[in-house]
């Protein structure tokens, strides 16, 4: 990867169907996803989509799957797979892996293969969709191997479109989202790096003042047109957050061209764009060069 050549960094991007034609969600949630979020572009793109899609863009990009299969009981797609089809693409894809936490020493277990094995860099958590809460100790060892394999943690926080207005949400409960859940992760384990993602609505107060508070958190702006960022994430993305903001455009529910094009008309400050977009990435992934 050649990061003086790449225009961003975009840190949150779904991988959502695999080389076999399987899909990440089953059909009832796909569409109820793409309505909310009025995607009108391809909602199921694979690794090889993404590539293109970024490349054309001079952009590198995170990507990566949620592994809720327990929750589900729908069969997530393999990270193995898609950290392989990465390999292909190393100029713009940076591969994160996704474990079911519920599966407990398993999850532990295959997390290291991961990072050993397959070359991911980091972790994708979505609690409300894989149906845990963060905080729970019955998670800690999972933490502990990241912390000691030196590999981020990305958390969706705050609301989601998966399951939005199906009844009862479809099971899927939003207070495992809440980022005060990760608080205590964050305190518990302060070498392991935490990104929360999203403006994390209703808690977004909450997660700028963890992200303030603790060393190891930050914030990706992924997930919602920066046209409706709440006032007080613009401001600390601007000023005393600018070094731990992150560029995310939840691709493909949402695309980098619509989120750079609303960030474009946002009132930050010019010196904090280019940490946002690219250099607290490349720091937070340890890219160089
Ligand atoms: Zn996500």
């Amino acid at each position: 990867m050649n990061l003086s050549e790449l225009t961003a960094i975009d840190f949150h991007v779904h991988v959502e169907q695999d080389a076999h034609g399987h899909f990440s969600l089953d059909g009832e949630l796909l569409d109820a996803s793409a309505a909310y979020f009025r995607a009108d572009q391809n909602r199921t793109p694979t690794v090889e989509d993404i590539a293109g899609h970024y490349r054309e863009r001079k952009m590198a990009a995170v990507i990566f799957t949620v592994d809720a299969t327990t929750a589900l009981n729908h069969p997530a797609l393999s990270s193995e797979e898609i950290a392989e089809a990465a390999a292909a693409h190393p100029d713009v894809l940076i591969p994160f892996g996704s474990v079911d936490p519920r599966t407990g020493a398993e999850a532990v277990a295959r997390a290291r293969r991961l990072v050993a094995d397959h070359a991911v860099r980091g972790f994708k958590f979505h609690p409300s969709l894989q149906g845990f809460a963060p905080d729970d100790p019955r998670h800690y060892p999972l933490y502990e191997a990241l912390e000691e394999l030196g590999v981020p943690a990305l958390f969706h926080t705050g609301q989601t479109g998966i399951g939005a207005g199906l009844p009862g949400g479809r099971g899927i409960k939003l207070r495992y989202s809440d980022p005060m859940l990760i608080d205590d992760v964050a305190a518990d384990f302060p070498g392991l790096t935490i990104i929360l993602a999203h403006p994390s609505v209703p808690w977004q107060d909450e997660a700028i003042s963890i992200a303030t508070h603790k060393a190891n958190v930050y914030i990706d702006l992924s997930g919602w047109s920066p046209k409706y960022f709440p006032p007080q994430l613009v401001r600390a993305a601007s000023r005393q957050l600018r070094h731990k903001v992150l560029f995310g455009s939840d691709f493909p529910v949402i695309t980098p061209d619509r989120w750079l094009a609303d960030f474009a008309d946002l009132d930050v400050r010019p010196e904090a764009r280019p940490l946002i977009l690219k250099d607290n990435a490349a720091r937070i992934l340890g890219l160089t060069g």
